[in-house]
This record gives C-alpha cells, structure tokens and sequence, in this order.
C-alpha cells in the first residue's frame, strides 16, 4: 500500500533526469525507502535534492506494524567488520531495520551506506561525531552535527535521505528535535537498550532484550564503536526468538 506510494512519479523524474539505465536500481532505493516524504531518493544528480517535508519533532517509539511488532534499531556505523555480518543475520532472517549512521562513518563507507539501502532498510541520521554532550553545546554546534551528518549519509547513500533523527546517547533538546523535523528526519528514541555497547556476553545481551520487551517495540544495538560480535551472536538467537514469538518487524513511526 503506502509502502509503494510515489515510486511512478519517482520513476518519471529520474528517467528525465538521469536516464534509463539509473531507473531500476534507484526504483529499488525507492521501494527501499518507501513512504519518505519530500521524495528525494534521486542519485547524485547535479541539482540538490528538494528538503523533505517536515514530521513530528516529537521523539517517537511505536512501530508501523503496530502492537505486536519490534523495530530494530542498529547504531554507530557503518563498519566494515561488523555491519556486513549484520546486514547477512537481518537478510537471513527476513527482518528490515534501522540503521542510525554516524556522518563521517558513512563517508568513509558509501559502498556499505548503499548496500543497508538496497537491502531496504531505512536510515537514520546519528549526527557527523557522535557527541553525546551535544545537548550543553551551541544550538549552532547542534545544527552542524546533525544538517552536516544529513548531507554526508545522503551523499554516501548515493540521495537517499535519512528518515530519522537520534542524538548521540540520547542527547536530544527541543531545538535539535524540531531542526531534524523541519529537515523530514523524526526524532527517534528506544525503549529497550540491548546494552551491547558494554559487551556483557552475548547471553547477557540475550537475556536484557527477553526481559525488557514489555517496555515498548524498539530495540537499540550496534554494528561498530568496537568488537561487536557480541551483538552478532545475540542477533542470531534474537531474530528467530522474536519471530517465533510472533512479533512483526516495522520500523518507527514517522
Ligand atoms: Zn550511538
């Protein structure tokens, strides 16, 4: 329904601007993004892409796919050791997540950037170097971190905007909610930390998203900021388990 709203438009203007041979991979990025406002999901043609249009700036933790659902949420990279072994466990499993990137982790990696696209999920903007004291600082210093991180996963992703915004450690403040709003990126909080950065063993990482659950559909992990296999083992056990439990995988709401 929704999810593929938008893509004959989308295909017409790509066709005229950059010709036939772009179309099916950037239809594909399309679909992959489906439902993103502003439409903004051309390569990197000459002109700048139109800003998005404006979401909620309040910070959001449902998922699409309602109740009974989880969002997997995947934070910090992309890394060139980890996100692909994550990018294999979420195919294997038929889950879509959420990939909140670092600004200069997607420049460095723009090959990974397309790949997490093209596997359709979605991305997310987790500012250019993840200060998570950005709250104390300038609203100047805040709006660098997070437009200037936009411009580099857009960039790396080969157009394909980022659809959500979440501050580094949690450290949004209204001014930096309302700025990623206006630029089409919802503010995007967690309800269940997995505490896989702190690496306590797979099992622990295991046994906290288990016991947590109930606290709400969107689960935090990470795929770099060091050794992360950790979270690759707990993502094996993970995905299976909450399939078998019956729970959908969305993405936040927008
Ligand atoms: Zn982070």
């Amino acid at each position: 329904m929704a999810r593929h709203g938008g893509r004959g438009w989308y295909g017409r203007v790509v066709a005229a601007a950059v010709g036939v041979t772009a179309v099916a991979a950037a239809a594909s990025v399309w679909t992959a993004q489906a439902g993103q406002s502003g439409g903004s999901a051309a390569p990197e043609a000459a002109r700048p892409a139109p800003k998005a249009a404006p979401v909620s700036a309040a910070i959001a933790h449902a998922s699409d796919r309602g109740e009974h659902a989880v969002n997997i949420t995947i934070d910090d990279g992309p890394d060139p050791v980890w996100t692909p072994q994550v990018l294999k466990l979420l195919k294997d499993n038929g889950v879509k997540a959420t990939f909140c990137m670092v600004g200069t982790q997607a420049q460095a990696h723009p090959d990974l950037v397309r790949q997490v696209v093209a596997a359709g999920h979605r991305l997310c903007d987790h500012t250019v170097s993840h200060d998570t004291a950005m709250d104390t600082k300038p609203e100047s210093y805040q709006a660098r971190q997070i437009v200037d991180a936009e411009r580099q996963i857009t960039k790396a992703s080969g157009g394909v905007r980022p659809m959500y915004y979440r501050a580094p450690g949690g450290a949004f403040t209204p001014y930096s909610r309302k700025l990623a709003a206006s630029h089409g990126m919802r503010p995007l909080g967690w309800n269940v930390d997995s505490k896989d950065f702190e690496r306590p063993g797979s099992d622990a990482i295991i046994a906290t998203v288990k016991g947590e659950l109930t606290n709400g559909p969107t689960i935090l992990f990470h795929d770099a900021g060091g050794d992360r296999s950790q979270t690759v083992v707990a993502l094996r056990t993970l995905l299976p388990w909450l399939k078998q439990q019956g729970y959908a995988f969305g993405f936040p709401v927008r």
